[in-house]
């Protein structure tokens, strides 16, 4: 009995000693609090992310509410495991369906710790911000737009948005081609390059535009599509073009793969990652318009390829390899002279695999010019070159046969058929007739409403 009673003594003691080291500390800190910034716009559906930290203590609590005028509404409460003392907690947000009207409300987060202060309450923090409740998307007036664009071609759309639209394009299928705006007036004017590739798996266009909130609205495009020619072709692939040509493009550790492997690599998995760093340089222009007039082509030269032709590859009497060919390719004498088909900026020059020695230059408006198999060029990343200023010289860098140039045009990151954009009158009646109000800076905006 008093040996039991020892025992007992001897545990409570234990358990009180435990306590002491093992409990949540007394410390006067309350658990810090990060919130998204005050200001954030919140539509009908929308997530923000908060961030709670505690140290020593650690987290107990947190309770996160919306308010609006009187009514308030608990988003979420929630109990943390003892030892929790960093935390990010993502958190849905439905205003619509809980009710809340459109305008500020007060999104606050209040979190308790484990600390045994105010008589083992522990420490609470409050933080809070004003969020701006939006389900209305910008207002959008299609003002004008190509009517008669080919496949594989480009056209051009002219709108007006409300001016809380801070995003707007054109979308095509899985393409995304982006609008530059202007201030005119209480309206904001945005002008856009889009091109119908038939990689874009669908033909159907769109205009988007987004607020703050990324509210979107969506309005057809009525355009009709006229078909072009598609060029099938058959080459040839020897084992000599193979040693000089594709070999040199892969690592040496791919010196292993056979010939056909090899090609395959090249053709197909490098052709896709050179063609999506492309994308990605020429996505979006850093300026206005700073093309005047047609585009230039290459100088006394020979049309080799098209754009959008289908090319199988053959070798040894077998199909091994396809691919599209997204440029036109241009023969003339060897090392000639290659021009800027148009004013612009250099925005990149270096080597990019199959494309040999490139250079890329914007012509504002999300519109690019591509030079590529060049032996050397003349200028260098921020350049301002003029029409008709020599750039550099023609090879058969990367994946060329032989010396020839390929050129290509983008619109937002996106190949199209370059050869609409040597054509003045195609430019003038299908670009320029459009846009034109977003190049005079407004003027004839309200006489193109009324036609
Ligand atoms: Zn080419």
């Amino acid at each position: 009995m008093k040996k039991a009673l020892t025992i007992l003594v001897f545990t409570a003691l234990l358990v009180g000693v435990g306590a002491v080291f093992f409990a949540p500390p007394f410390e006067r800190k309350p658990p810090k609090i990060q919130l998204p910034s005050s200001g954030t716009y919140i539509k009908a559906k929308a997530s923000v992310e908060i961030g709670l930290e505690d140290r020593p203590a650690g987290l107990k609590e947190v309770t996160v509410t919306l308010e609006q005028g009187k009514n308030h509404w608990t988003l979420l409460y929630k109990t943390f495991p003892m030892g929790t003392y960093y935390v990010r907690i993502p958190i849905t947000l439905e205003p619509k369906r809980l009710g809340v009207r459109e305008g500020p409300a007060i999104l606050e987060v209040v979190a308790v710790d484990r600390s045994l202060w105010n008589l083992g309450k522990g420490n609470t923090g409050r933080a809070s911000i004003q969020v701006k409740v939006d389900y209305t998307p910008p207002r959008v007036e299609l003002l004008d737009n190509t009517r008669y664009v080919y496949e594989n071609g480009a056209g051009a759309a002219l709108f007006q948005t409300s001016l809380d639209a801070v995003r707007a394009g054109v979308r095509v299928g899985t393409l995304f081609f982006r609008a530059y705006p202007r201030r005119i007036g209480d309206q904001e004017l945005w002008a856009v390059l889009f091109g119908l590739p038939l990689y874009a798996h669908g033909k159907k266009a769109q205009i988007i535009a987004w607020d703050q909130a990324g509210n979107a609205r969506i309005i057809p495009l009525n355009i009709h599509i006229l078909p072009r020619k598609v060029v099938r072709e058959t080459l040839r692939v020897s084992d000599d073009f193979i040693q000089r040509k594709i070999y040199p493009l892969l690592p040496s550790e791919d010196a292993r793969l056979s010939p056909v492997e090899a090609f395959k690599k090249v053709n197909e998995e490098l052709r896709r990652e050179n063609e999506t760093l492309i994308s990605r340089l020429a996505a979006r222009s850093s300026g206005p318009p700073l093309w005047e007039g047609a585009f230039l082509q290459l100088r006394n030269s020979k049309v080799t390829a098209t754009f959008g032709d289908q090319r199988t590859y053959v070798y040894k009497g077998k199909v091994i390899s396809h691919a599209t060919h997204l440029g036109y390719d241009l023969a003339s004498v060897s090392h000639a002279p290659v021009s800027a088909a148009n004013y612009g900026r250099v925005i990149f020059t270096g080597f990019i695999g199959i494309y040999g020695n490139v250079v890329i230059v914007d012509h504002g408006l999300g519109l690019f010019s591509l030079y590529a198999h060049l032996s050397r060029y003349v200028v260098k990343k921020g350049d301002v070159v003029k029409k008709g200023q020599i750039i550099g010289y023609t090879d058969s860098t990367g994946l060329a046969g032989g010396d020839h140039l390929h050129f290509g045009i983008l619109l937002s990151g996106h190949p199209v058929n370059p050869v609409e954009w040597w054509d003045r009158r195609w430019l003038r009646d299908r670009i320029m007739s459009v846009l034109g109000p977003y190049f005079k800076g407004g003027k004839g905006v309200q006489t193109h409403r009324g036609g």
